[in-house]
């Protein structure tokens, strides 16, 4: 007698969620990068109990009809990519078609969403299964609870750390989010406190400003440098103001927060001895490329990519950097304080 099934969708979902969703942050991230997949000028924030009670995020993106709607949440369901050509050349954050449906198998979930012009779509689920459907009012874009995440996977609930360690994730996560969308304003609040919010104005100097303090940012040297593959812009801190953790190192690519040993590398390698031994400095960095050239889909939640043109675009960094500081010595005390 034959022994092997095929797994239900709901079984499915609920073991890949086990990869996609690991804490409060994962979803936040997910859903965050959705929205300004959308398009959204402005997306907001609202977390209780670091999101271990209840994660919403409310965005005035593209939406979707009713169809899009209860599509959404089917394992592979995207509207990002098409053939396997698309898949060396995403451009948006998102494109595996997985986060919704794992994030709906291990929470209750509620969805509303609408295109503008008539009124939109609200389904309800319940471990990944649709409970209720109706109608929603026709504010334009999308809006999302998660609540009591991992209420049916209590193995991984009782592995989540204390309130103050996954608050520190999710703000950590919207920290560099905000910094890789400066044009996208950002409203977060954790128990109905503001934690911070954007002006969505595109200026990453002023968004630093509101992450790291005044301090920090009136230290911060523009950056700039553009080869045949790539552009690079940002701003990296001058060596005297530095930090004990390498997190306060952002690389962004195509308006994807990554983490790469290597471009860390090249960074530290850029300010040479210019920092004491065992600090780092504060850096955003912004590198555009053609998606040709990186492989975002080595990790489930893409932070770890593979670039094509590694050592070009590390000697880029790491003389783009010593040339700044070249330069702003250069610089007379006098004229740089006009
Ligand atoms: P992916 O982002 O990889 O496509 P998701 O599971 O995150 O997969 O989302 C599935 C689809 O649902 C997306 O491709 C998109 O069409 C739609 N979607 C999700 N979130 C939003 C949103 N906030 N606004 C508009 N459409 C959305
Ligand atoms: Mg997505």
């Amino acid at each position: 007698m034959a022994l092997i099934q095929l797994m239900p969708d709901h079984l499915a979902n609920k073991i890949a969620a086990g990869e996609v969703v690991e804490r409060p942050a994962s979803v936040v991230k997910e859903l965050v990068e959705n929205s300004i997949d959308a398009g959204s000028g402005w997306v907001e924030i609202e977390l209780h109990e670091a999101g271990l009670q209840r994660i919403r995020i409310t965005d005035n993106g593209n939406g979707m009809e009713e169809e899009d709607a209860k599509k959404a949440f089917f394992r592979h369901a995207t509207s990002k990519i098409k053939d396997e050509n698309d898949l060396f050349h995403v451009r948006t954050l998102g494109f595996r078609g997985e986060a919704l449906a794992s994030i709906a198998a291990v929470s209750r979930l509620t969805m509303q969403t609408s295109q503008g012009q008539s009124a939109g779509t609200k389904i309800e689920l319940e471990g990944g299964k649709i409970i209720h459907e109706d109608k929603s009012d026709a504010r334009q874009g999308t809006d999302i609870i998660v609540d009591e995440l991992f209420f049916n996977t209590p193995a991984r609930l009782k592995y989540m750390k204390t309130i103050h360690t996954e608050l520190g994730h999710v703000t950590d996560l919207l920290n560099r989010m905000a910094l890789a969308h400066p044009e996208v304003k950002f409203v977060c609040k954790h128990n109905d406190k503001e934690l911070f919010r954007t002006n969505g104005r595109g200026d990453v100097l002023q968004v630093a400003a509101k992450i790291y303090g005044m301090n920090v940012a009136r230290k911060m040297v523009p950056i700039k440098a553009e080869t045949k593959d790539f552009k690079v812009s940002g701003y990296i801190c001058k060596p005297e103001v530095y930090r004990a953790q390498r997190s306060y190192i952002s690389t962004i690519i195509n308006g994807r927060y990554i983490r790469n040993i290597a471009l860390n590398k090249a960074i530290l390698q850029g300010y040479h001895t210019l920092l004491p031994i065992g600090k780092y400095p504060i850096v955003v960095l912004n590198i555009e490329m053609d998606p040709i050239l990186v492989d975002v889909n080595v990790h489930p939640a893409k932070l770890e990519v593979r670039f094509s043109k590694e050592k070009e675009l590390f000697d880029l960094l790491e003389a783009t950097i010593k040339d700044t500081f070249r330069k702003q010595t250069l610089i007379p005390e006098v004229e740089h304080k006009q």
